[in-house]
């Protein structure tokens, strides 16, 4: 079924955890070209080595890379040799679980330049190269939390409301063009997301799942690799996946 991405070459940003690192194994098993990008090289570096000791004939790039830094967004997709067929728009983060009125800028700042910038400095450069090679599949890591807002998730919340705002003016402005764009909005997904979003407090972000069983990052990997291998004529445009008992 996922033959198609055979010697398909994939950009995945934020790959060395969770949902990022699920899709590079995934994809590598479709027998695609994987780029590995994140800030963390020694983790990319061991999903580099699982990749080569499970599927050899696989080709591995890894790239040190934070998405706020515009210029290295340019310089890292420049480094990409070939086509790059498939984009998994995935870096991202929730830090701050205040309410309005306790907001930290530092935590602003780092949920929006990662979450929305970051994504725009990606897009910008990856749709520049997917228009000069005539295709591309574009695919979007947004959360149903861009679909509704909850207490303490204003930031979170508006940073994932414009990834569904960015995908879609980007489907429009390709309307014509020979490229996908496919957003894919998980609900709880058990990944280092929450110990990143309590500092690194293990206990609170378990609790995060307490009363019900939450999505893996396989899970979500399969639905990606599934909407990146879709015919060309067939469009996945937006995926909601919950973890069942999920309101
Ligand atoms: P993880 O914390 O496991 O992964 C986040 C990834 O993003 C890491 O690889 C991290 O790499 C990377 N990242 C963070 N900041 C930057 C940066 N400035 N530059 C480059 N890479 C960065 O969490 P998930 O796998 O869960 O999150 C992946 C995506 O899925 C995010 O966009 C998140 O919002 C979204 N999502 C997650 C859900 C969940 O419940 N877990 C639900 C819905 C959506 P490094 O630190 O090495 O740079």
């Amino acid at each position: 079924m996922f033959s198609r991405l055979q010697g398909k070459n994939v950009f995945i940003t934020g790959a060395s955890s969770g949902i990022g690192e699920a899709c590079a194994y995934h994809f590598a098993a479709a027998g695609a070209n994987v780029i590995l990008s994140a800030r963390r090289v020694e983790k990319l570096g061991k999903v580099e080595a699982a990749i080569h000791e499970k599927y050899p004939t696989v080709s591995v790039q890894t790239i040190e890379l934070d998405v706020r830094d515009s210029a290295a967004v340019t310089r890292a997709v420049e480094s990409i040799s070939g086509a790059i067929d498939v984009l998994v728009n995935n870096a991202g983060l929730a830090l701050g679980t205040e309410n309005v009125d306790w907001l930290v800028d530092s935590n602003i700042d780092a949920v929006i330049d990662t979450n929305v910038k970051g994504l725009l400095f990606v897009s910008r450069a990856v749709v520049r190269r997917m228009k000069e090679q005539g295709m591309g599949h574009i695919v979007m890591m947004g959360s149903i939390a861009g679909l509704v807002g909850y207490a303490s998730g204003s930031v979170y919340c508006a940073s994932k409301g414009a990834v569904k705002a960015i995908t879609e003016s980007l489907r429009a402005e390709t309307i014509g063009v020979p490229i996908h764009v496919t957003e894919i909005k998980p609900g709880m997904v058990e990944t280092e997301f929450s110990v990143v979003r309590y500092g690194g407090d293990k206990a609170k972000a378990d609790a995060v799942y307490r009363g019900l069983e939450p999505m893996t990052a396989d899970d979500v990997a399969e639905t990606v690799v599934f909407a990146a291998s879709r015919h060309p004529r067939c469009v996945l445009a937006d995926v909601v996946m919950l973890a069942s008992g999920q309101a």
